[in-house]
């Protein structure tokens, strides 16, 4: 066994706070990794405060992970010590249902086994995330971090960065298609990013007339203040598609009516509370979809990588020490993080 650090919760109205927890010996097929870097989700904050209403305390978040492999089983063919690796949203699933075997793991028929608040077969208990300074995983949830990406913008690729990507990807951005990105957080920024750097025309919609400039620079060729109607109102019925990463319930319809025929509304945010109920003759007239999706498949993590490697297009962060946790979180719901929080884990001490 392990004796290894953790920042979390022992309670949904705890403040995060240093903890002591085990991690396991690497068996022959584990990496173990020494943790460098923890982005910081809005998903880590909805399950510490149990929006979702499944969290098992104590609870220790974080699953964009990037650190220094510090030591392999026998049997692990694919890192070697000293080696920079990533560790995402999943550290197992069954392997052997249709999902698995399509390489969407995520959708695992028996459960993926998530990289925090879920079911640890190794050593009991929920597995705990990578608010900590160590962790061992199975080299098949074990992602390169290519040469050309920094350490620390790398690690908001292994959820904001597949969660973006995947859908994307899924519903063909690219040249010619006119591709919408709501709220300009975590998520969005990555959104931006991916989608111009596939080639799409991309607009913003947020709520912070502040983030206009930094949109731009992302990769946005449009922004649109999305609580100004005369704003949305040219656009109507020109999307192919559109990503919605907001955090809170909203109105869908704003959306769909933008949305050209058969285009897609696609939510990848999970509020606590449900949006209010979309009106259904805005999706008749036009054959529109709303859709949702959930992260992306291990393959598709590692391909989303390189992918970000040879188009120059890490997360903006901003390195905070795991102190500041709390504080992030508070930022956070107030749409004040540029673009996303990177803990340095050598701060946990
Ligand atoms: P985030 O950094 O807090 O960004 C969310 C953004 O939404 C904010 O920056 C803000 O952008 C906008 N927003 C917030 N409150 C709003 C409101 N009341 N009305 C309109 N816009 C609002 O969060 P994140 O880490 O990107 O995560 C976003 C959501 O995705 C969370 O619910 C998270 O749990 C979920 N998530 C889902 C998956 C998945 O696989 N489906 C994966 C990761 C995260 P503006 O200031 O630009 O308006
Ligand atoms: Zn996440
Ligand atoms: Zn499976």
């Amino acid at each position: 066994m392990i004796k290894a650090l953790g920042y979390g919760a022992t309670a949904a109205t705890a403040p995060l706070d240093r903890l002591e927890i085990n991690r396991r010996d690497p068996g022959p097929k584990d990496v173990r990794i020494d943790i460098l870097w923890c982005g910081i989700c809005h998903s880590d904050l909805h399950t510490v405060r149990n929006e979702w209403h499944g969290t098992t305390y104590p609870c220790i978040p974080g699953h964009e992970i990037v650190g220094r492999v510090s030591a392999v089983g026998a049997e692990v063919k694919g890192f070697k010590v000293g080696d920079t690796a990533g560790v995402g949203c999943m550290v197992d699933s069954c392997r052997t249902c249709p999902d698995c075997q399509d390489g969407m793991e995520q959708f695992c028929r028996k459960g993926a086994i998530f990289t925090y608040n879920s079911p640890d077969a190794h050593l009991g208990g929920m597995t705990y995330g990578g608010y900590t300074n160590v962790v061992v995983v199975d080299e098949a949830f074990v992602l390169r971090i290519p040469d050309g990406l920094d350490p620390a913008g790398a690690a908001p690729l292994l959820c904001a960065g597949i969660t973006t990507y995947s859908p994307l990807r899924h519903w063909g951005a690219g040249p010619g298609k006119k591709v919408g990105i709501v709220g300009l957080g975590g998520l969005g920024h990555m959104g931006v990013k991916l989608a111009h750097a596939m080639g799409a025309h991309v607009v913003l919609f947020t709520t912070s007339a502040g983030k206009a400039a930094d949109a731009k620079k992302l990769g946005a060729d449009e922004v649109v203040l999305s609580r100004d109607e005369e704003a949305m109102k040219p656009h109507a019925g020109s999307f192919h598609f559109i990503l919605d990463t907001v955090a809170a319930p909203h109105n869908l319809d704003a959306y769909t009516s933008l949305l050209g025929r058969d285009g897609t509304l696609c939510l990848v945010g999970a509020p606590e509370l449900p949006h209010p109920s979309p009106a259904v003759f805005n999706l008749i007239f036009g054959r529109k979809s709303i859709a949702g999706s959930l992260i992306g498949g291990i393959a598709e993590t590692q391909e989303m990588l390189d992918f970000c490697a040879a188009k120059k297009t890490p997360a903006e962060i901003e390195i905070i020490p795991v102190q500041k946790v709390n504080e992030a979180y508070e930022r956070m719901l107030k749409s004040d993080v540029k673009y996303r929080f990177v803990i340095d884990m050598s701060t946990l001490k």
